[in-house]
């Protein structure tokens, strides 16, 4: 048996961090409303942090908490107590990307385990082992510009754990050594506040003459999607990776959860990298909660044109594959009621994702709405719909397009 990895996700709000818990998270990073990036990610309050440290706890999971911002001279404000609040709510680490930070953690809350950002860039076993004499670090959470070799001789020189991103978003700059946001709208990337500027579309000129007449520039990254290099990761000896997105929907987050824990778990149980056919199937079932195109990161050892995203197409491939959750299951009728976010008709085929278990299909037969008349299809967001389902649900399982 292949030591297994910590499957580390991210949720933006309480639903959202039950709900990677239920789908196979050993962790789950989340954010307070101070001291964090992703400002606009529906942040925690301290008691939703408790809250969710205890969901996590009856669970086996644990929670970690970013506290990543880079911090300017009024940041410190309240940190101690925050640092202490944490502690005692039962977090188990801080995320941090501040050595000042750093310190203040370990003093004043010297149990949370200390992580530390891949804000912090950290592309050697030197730098690792720096932060973890001097400050005390438990785990280095490596730059997402590492390639595979680097992930192995860091992992195998520095004594403590590191951490890799396998999923999401990435930034055309290291990751949070960016100021385009800074400087076009004043919002600072590395307080949250991130405008994407990167993902913008421009004009693009050589001298006077403008080059895209049709077609505006972008420059946006393809999404990480690691699936291929999860085995490496595996054999590496890297103890967490981590899925990206916290400002991502509970769609997304259950269904690449979900995809990446039987992956692992593939793995960890026969040892082996999973053959073409299965690493299709699998790539499939994590593709499945992605909108944007995908590249295999620097993992890939490439720096090549192909990881970028030159021309918009960020949105204009949104897929509407997330029909809505189990809100109750009613055994005496064989249905559900399902509360709706995209539109779906009789005679279509749905999937049923339940935590822990394998995808189940079944085609719409039946549909009815809240007064109990007969439908033939839900085009309205946020509807109860009851729909027939020949086998047995729990309420928050995901139901989503069938045959694809
Ligand atoms: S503007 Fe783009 S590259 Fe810069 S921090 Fe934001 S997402 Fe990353």
């Amino acid at each position: 048996m292949m030591k297994k990895p910590e499957l580390l996700a991210p949720a933006g709000d309480l639903k959202r961090c039950r709900t990677a818990v239920r789908y196979g998270a050993d962790a789950v990073y989340i954010g307070g409303q101070s001291f964090s990036l992703r400002s606009r990610a529906s942040n925690f309050t301290n008691e939703d942090i408790a809250e969710a440290c205890r969901f996590a706890r009856t669970h086996g999971s644990r929670i970690h908490v970013t506290v990543n911002m880079i911090p300017h001279e009024k940041d410190f404000e309240g940190l101690r107590e925050y640092l202490m609040f944490l502690e005692k709510a039962g977090v188990t680490a801080v995320i941090t990307a501040s050595p000042s930070v750093m310190k203040t953690a370990a003093e004043a809350a010297p149990s949370l385990e200390v992580h530390c950002s891949t804000q912090m860039s950290v592309t050697s076993s030197e730098g690792a082992a720096f932060l973890a004499e001097t400050l005390g670090i438990s785990r280095v959470v490596l730059a997402r510009e590492c390639t595979m070799d680097e992930v192995r001789k860091i992992t195998s020189a520095c004594r403590i754990e590191t951490e890799a991103f396998i999923h999401g978003g990435m930034c055309v700059n290291y990751s949070g050594r960016c100021t385009l946001s800074n400087r076009m709208t004043l919002r600072d990337a590395n307080r949250g506040g991130c405008a994407q500027s990167c993902r913008w579309q421009y004009h693009l000129y050589d001298g006077d003459r403008e080059l895209t007449d049709d077609n505006l520039f972008t420059m946006g990254s393809k999404d990480l999607c690691a699936a291929e290099y999860i085995y490496d990761l595996m054999d590496a000896g890297v103890s967490s990776l981590k899925i990206e997105g916290r400002m991502k929907t509970e769609y997304y987050v259950a269904s690449v959860v979900s995809a990446y824990r039987h992956l692992i778990d593939e793995i960890a149980g026969t040892g082996r990298r999973p053959d073409p056919q299965r690493m299709a199937y699998h790539t499939q079932e994590i593709l499945r909660g992605e909108n944007r195109e995908t590249w295999g990161g620097f993992y890939t050892g490439e720096r090549g044109l192909k990881s970028l995203i030159f021309r918009p197409n960020s949105n204009a491939d949104v897929k509407h594959d997330f029909y809505g959750t189990v809100k109750e299951y009613r055994p005496e009728k064989g249905t559900a009621v399902i509360e709706t976010r995209n539109p779906f008709s009789v005679g279509e085929c749905a999937e049923v994702l339940s935590p822990g278990k394998t995808n189940r299909q079944f085609v719409i037969r039946e549909m009815r709405d809240s007064e109990g008349n007969m439908m033939t299809s839900s085009r309205h967001p946020m509807a109860l719909v009851e729909v027939g389902i020949p086998f047995e649900t729990e309420p928050d399982d995901i139901i989503r397009r069938g045959e694809i």
